[in-house]
């Protein structure tokens, strides 16, 4: 059963196994689909195949993936016909250092990759940012495929186009915007995922129910469990997701507008990462997880949001297993000084004001682009002295 969703269903699904979903990414000119489905691996090729003919493919992974996906990737192109190459770089997010990427792309032109071949990018969202990368800057630009392998390249960092490496100045300060032709998200790849990254990539899909579905939210309250275990809910979530932040990337795809969304517990949750030193200690997912409860938290207190929303929220957080305080910060908790600094840097900030995604409920996110930092230093200090 498919569920309730106010997000429209795909309209080009002919010819496609009855298992496979499609979900097109409406970008004038540059349009591509998202397929999804157990098993759409094996197509990597034939797909491959039929809109890059005779290309030859360069498949970046990182080395968790490549144990267990790389050879099936490997083999789908060769039964297609199709010349490949691997580049396989550490697991972990210090692979997006320009170290790395200077090496990846000299392991691509050493495999005579131009700009009518094509480059995969085989692996989570750290290998999706990096090849996109390495992609948009190698001879000006050469095609690629995203073939996201944990949840949270599925739902969110294999959509969209951003791709981009890290500075010593900060997160994803050195990148492009450069859309994939094409993104394969197989499901069952991600029985191999462990369990805590699972669950991180969770608290990004069902930040898009947050965001602007309360159906979608409400339908994951009852099919979480289905979606942890890989039953057909797991397809479906990942399906509802992706047309969620297609729609939302077709109508901004430069960040300019309504993309701000997606940013959802971001602000907060980039400080705790930061704090943590964006290292295993606290994962991004489970940083904004925190983060979007303080942002349901922070609209309740401002009088936007009703209280039951934001106890609905953590509820549901909680059943999952998701952090939704503070007082779960990992380790010694940063002080409020800190956490203010860190907020302030972020590239969100404007003329001294903060742009923060606040919401009016579950599903009702908006941008609010004037808050006042002294605000929300008293809204923390509240939660330090509550947690
Ligand atoms: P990740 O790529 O580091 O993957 C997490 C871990 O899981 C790694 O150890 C990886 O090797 C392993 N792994 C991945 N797939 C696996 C599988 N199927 N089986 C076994 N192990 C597997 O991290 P992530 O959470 O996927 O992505 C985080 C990155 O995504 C961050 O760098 C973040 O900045 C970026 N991001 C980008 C966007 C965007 O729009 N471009 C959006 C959100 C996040």
């Amino acid at each position: 059963m498919h569920p309730p969703l106010t997000a429209k269903p795909a309209a080009r699904i002919t010819a496609e196994p009855a298992e496979r979903t499609i979900v097109p990414v409406d970008l004038a000119g540059r349009a591509y689909d998202i397929v999804i489905g157990r098993g759409v691996l094996a197509e990597l090729g034939e797909r491959i195949a039929a809109l890059r003919p005779k290309a030859a493919v360069a498949v970046v992974t990182d080395e968790h993936v490549a144990e267990h996906h790389l050879g099936a990737a490997l083999g789908a192109l060769d039964d297609a016909g199709l010349r490949s190459t691997r580049v396989v770089v550490p697991p972990g997010e210090a692979s997006k250092s320009i170290a790395v990427f200077a090496d990846v792309c000299d392991r691509i032109l050493e495999a005579r990759i131009g700009r009518s071949d094509l480059i995969v990018a085989l692996g989570g969202g750290v290998v999706g940012d990096l090849t996109g990368y390495a992609a948009a800057a190698v001879r000006r630009g050469i095609d690629f495929v995203q073939v996201p392998t944990s949840l949270l390249a599925q739902v969110d960092s294999s959509i969209g186009g951003k791709t981009a490496i890290n500075s010593r100045y900060g997160k994803n300060l050195i990148g492009a915007f450069h859309q994939p032709i094409l993104v394969l998200a197989d499901t069952a790849l991600l029985d191999t995922l462990p369990q805590r990254e699972f669950r991180a990539g969770y608290a990004e899909l069902v930040k898009h129910g947050l965001i602007n579905d309360e159906n979608f939210f409400a339908w994951l309250e009852s099919n979480w469990p289905e979606i942890f275990s890989g039953g057909p809910a797991r397809e479906q979530a990942v399906a509802a997701s992706c047309r969620i932040k297609a729609a939302i990337v077709a109508r901004d795809e430069r960040e300019t507008g309504d993309r701000q969304l997606l940013n959802l517990g971001h602000t907060f949750g980039h400080a705790l990462e930061a704090a943590a030193g964006f290292s295993d200690r606290l994962l991004h997912g489970e940083a904004i997880a925190i983060g979007m409860a303080l942002a349901f938290a922070y609209s309740v207190q401002a009088g936007l949001a009703p209280v039951e929303d934001a106890e609905r929220m953590r509820r549901h957080f909680e059943a999952v297993g998701l952090p939704t305080s503070i007082a779960q910060f990992p380790g010694d908790r940063p002080s409020v000084d800190t956490l203010m600094a860190l907020i302030a840097q972020d590239k969100k900030v404007k003329q001294g004001r903060l742009t923060f995604i606040l919401t009016r409920g579950i599903g009702a996110a908006f941008i609010a682009d004037e808050v006042d930092p002294a605000e929300i230093r008293a809204f923390l200090e509240r939660q330090f002295a509550e947690g």
